[in-house]
């Protein structure tokens, strides 16, 4: 059975791992590889070896990062259809999904190959007699990055064409579920003439995570993950002195107005609430259905939620595949049977699917519940599986407060066809990325993505503006080049422009 080792300095190396963990086929539900889970020392190996890199790198020129990315990209593409296969056959969604996360990181990437636009500094001449400043940003150092399992590629892409652009090195602990891909990026970058050390990939559980949160050749930390790892990591690693941006989890709201267009607001509804089997942090999990829109939305969706094909991600025709293991399975189960008995109604019932010809897989099918409220746990649980809840509302005020009211702050949408209430619910909603129309708001790579409230821990959202901002600290340089060799008095007062 093949393992899965880590990638440390260019080339892929078991190091001093013994512990490993099964990774599964979700659709079968057999083990179909082993991947090494990493000790505190090849959490060293890594670190010492992109801190090696950083020696160089950090001084490479913009013009040589930018053609890597630029081959890196190049890469992207050709390679697509092999990400794409990787990731379905370890996470279970569908290939053309995954082709979609692909192209979603890889805009992250091209906005990296621009990056000596973004760096650009500021320079203001004369600021005194003979006095000069300007403003340029450097990197950190050695950077990481802690990533789940829903998107094993886009995720990680969102942090490190900016690290490594922005002259860091990085180390990347995929998670364990699905973490082949990111040993195919790693060889993707040497080829694109990145030099080694300066990306790496050490596989593993919390042992590694602890280990990097604590390293003190680390400078900077980006995770990705559930809300209460997030605050943990935020916590750990702030203690010893990193920067950290961690994005945690969610529970996204879409708000349907009767006015909107119904049958168009269902479909988007369902796509977005059962594409990935639910296992995106933008997918809708609330449907908030205001005043009368409410039977003839539940009535679409039921039949729409009725017409999804659940299969195996390799075939063509599935809308939806397995979930990612036997636990989450009977999670969401559990979830749905809890539901029932607090009162909700069921109208789709996806507990105890199976497809036939691959029994054994970790299928679940969609699930609709109607009159859902805020005390329920299924409400109240980010569930993380193909469960869509709906909550009615009196008014758009109803659905506001109940978003606003929500723990949880990363997307959220509105469907309407009237301008002054998607003004309204786009200034009143606290919740970072909103959607009008737009089920799945996740914003273009040269803006920022994160969300507010438990969605995002500290104050640093991703990739974009924020993610240079994050991965580069600021440097102002005051000079004095006097004319002549003319004297300047020097003050035992404290210095101002003369
Ligand atoms: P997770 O929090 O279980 O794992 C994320 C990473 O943390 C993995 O690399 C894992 O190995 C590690 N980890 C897990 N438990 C740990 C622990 N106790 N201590 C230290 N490290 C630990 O998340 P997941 O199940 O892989 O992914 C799903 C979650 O991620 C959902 O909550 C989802 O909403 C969230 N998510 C959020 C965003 C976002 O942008 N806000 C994006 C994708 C996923």
């Amino acid at each position: 059975m093949n393992t899965i080792e880590h990638w440390i300095d260019g080339a892929r190396t078991p190091a001093g791992s013994v512990r490993t963990a099964p990774v599964h086929d979700p659709a079968t539900g057999r083990r179909q590889a082993s991947v090494l889970l990493a000790e505190p020392s090849d959490v060293d190996t890594a670190a010492a070896a992109a801190g090696k890199a950083f020696e160089s790198w950090g001084n490479s020129s913009l013009s040589q990062r930018m053609r890597v990315m630029f081959a890196f990209r190049e890469l992207l593409v050709r390679h697509e259809d092999e990400l794409a296969r990787l990731i379905s056959a370890e996470h279970g969604k569908m290939v053309d999904d995954a082709r979609g996360e692909i192209v979603r990181g890889r805009e992250v990437v091209e906005y990296a190959c621009g990056i000596a636009e973004v760096l650009k500094g500021g320079f203001s001449g004369q600021v005194s007699r003979d006095v000069d400043l300007h403003s340029f940003r450097q990197p950190l150092g050695v950077c990481a990055g802690i990533t789940p399992f829903n998107f094993p590629i886009m995720v990680p892409l969102w942090m490190h064409p900016i690290a490594i652009a922005t002259g860091n090195t990085f180390l990347l602990k995929p998670s364990e579920r699905d973490p082949s891909v990111s040993g195919l990026v790693a060889e993707l970058y040497a080829e694109a003439g990145l030099p080694d050390g300066v990306f790496n990939v050490v596989h593993g559980d919390k042992t590694a995570v602890d280990a990097i949160l604590r390293h003190p050749g680390i400078a900077a930390v980006s995770f990705v993950g559930s809300t209460p790892v997030a605050r943990y990591v935020h916590e750990q690693a702030t203690a010893t002195g990193k920067r950290v941006q961690a994005l945690g989890g969610a529970k996204n709201h879409a708000v349907v107005l009767p006015d909107a267009d119904l049958d168009f607001a269902a479909s988007h509804l369902t796509a977005a609430a059962f594409g990935s089997a639910g296992q995106r942090c933008m997918a809708v999990s609330v449907a908030v259905a205001v005043g009368e829109a409410a039977d003839a939305l539940v009535e679409t969706l039921g039949r729409k939620t009725a017409e999804i094909t659940v299969g195996p991600g390799d075939r063509p025709g599935s809308d939806m595949g397995p979930v990612i293991t036997r636990a989450a399975c009977e999670r969401v189960a559990q979830a749905v049977g809890r539901a029932a008995e607090q009162g909700a109604t069921v109208v789709a019932d996806g507990r105890g699917l199976t497809v036939p010809g691959h029994e054994g897989g970790f299928f679940v099918g969609p699930s609709l519940l109607d009159h859902v409220t805020a005390e329920m746990d299924v409400y109240r649980d980010e569930v993380f599986g193909p469960v869509l809840a709906i909550v009615r509302a009196a008014d758009l005020d109803e659905a506001i407060g109940l978003i606003n009211a929500n723990p949880y702050g990363n997307g959220t949408a509105l469907f309407t066809a009237g301008g002054e209430a998607a003004r309204r619910f786009q200034r009143e909603v606290t919740v970072g990325m909103v959607g009008v129309n737009v089920p799945v708001p996740v914003p273009m790579s040269y803006y920022s993505f994160g969300g507010w409230k438990d969605s995002l821990i500290g104050d640093s959202p991703i990739h974009g503006p924020e993610g240079v901002r994050f991965h580069t600290r600021a440097k102002v340089v005051t000079s004095r080049w006097p004319r002549g060799g003319r004297s300047v008095e020097a003050a035992f007062n404290f210095p101002t422009s003369s």
